[in-house]
């Protein structure tokens, strides 16, 4: 499932092949992802010019030019691919993918197919000046890698939870955009124990997280970065990237830590599996 740092990769490539360009036809091949597309889809994106593309936590925000957003959650499967553009291949109907679910011409010829074999994925529009009181929007936590995010509001929040950091920092409300991977990654290089309750995390480990969290995903990005531009040539398919993760899918292994002789665990918490090593996360 899509992260932080996946759905960074994806703004940016989008950034990269939408961002000024008019959008001249969409073909609608599924009308129901999670939820149906709304009435007014193509007619409000049509001819329009996409003017920015933003991102807050996991969603996308592809602002047009007569003021409409369109909100893109990638769900658990969902990514975009490029093609008919400069070292992409040729979109047409011989290619489709039958997971290839809404497919966006652009002015320019450039071809970007949102495709989405689980069909977990949202788009919707909404108007700019509705932004802030968009109901997935509005309830979402600070950025991590923005300004508000700090051992200060870190603590705060810590202080008023009984439940297991872990379960704390999937909370979106509290963070946007971390997900099972990135806990996991970022409780192991701060030595914190998924289990421990989060009012029992000191000031002291609470700045340790705090820039564990910022490093982890900033150095996702960075490694989604790079794989794009290796993968441009293959396929053009945006936000999905292999990273050598330190204990995420690593259970059994030897903790990665060269002060540590322990071994990675998995556990279950709240039906989602966690990495962690019990010798030197406490
Ligand atoms: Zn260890």
């Amino acid at each position: 499932m899509p992260e932080l740092p996946e759905v960074e990769t994806v703004r940016k490539g989008l950034q990269q092949y939408m961002e000024g360009q008019s959008i001249g036809k969409i073909e609608v091949f599924t009308s129901k992802l999670r939820w149906e597309l709304p009435e007014s889809f193509e007619k409000n994106l049509i001819n329009q010019t996409i003017t920015t593309i933003a991102r807050r936590g996991k969603y996308l925000i592809l602002e047009v030019s007569n003021g409409h957003c369109l909100i893109v959650h990638l769900g658990m499967t969902g990514s975009f691919a490029i093609f008919s553009t400069n070292g992409f291949p040729k979109y047409d109907n011989c290619r489709r993918d039958k997971h290839d679910h809404v497919v966006f011409h652009l002015g320019n010829g450039t071809v970007i197919a949102y495709n989405d074999p689980r069909k977990f994925g949202i788009m919707n529009l909404i108007p700019e000046s509705e932004l802030s009181i968009y109901p997935p929007l509005k309830t979402l936590g600070v950025e991590p890698l923005g300004n508000g995010f700090d051992e200060k509001y870190l603590k705060y929040h810590l202080d008023r939870r009984s439940s297991p950091v872990k379960n704390f920092l999937l909370d979106q409300k509290i963070i946007a955009g971390i997900g099972n991977i990135y806990a996991s990654e970022a409780l192991w290089r701060a030595g914190i124990s998924p289990r421990r309750k989060a009012y029992r995390i000191s000031q002291k480990k609470a700045g340790l997280l705090v820039k564990a969290i910022r490093d982890v995903l900033n150095e996702a990005i960075k490694s989604g970065g790079s794989t794009l531009r290796n993968y441009r040539s293959v396929a053009g398919n945006l936000g999905y990237f292999q990273h050598q993760f330190c204990v995420y899918d690593q259970e059994g292994r030897p903790c990665n830590n060269e002060n540590c002789d322990g071994q990675i665990n998995r556990i279950v918490q709240t039906g989602r599996s966690t990495f962690y090593c019990p010798s030197c996360q406490k």
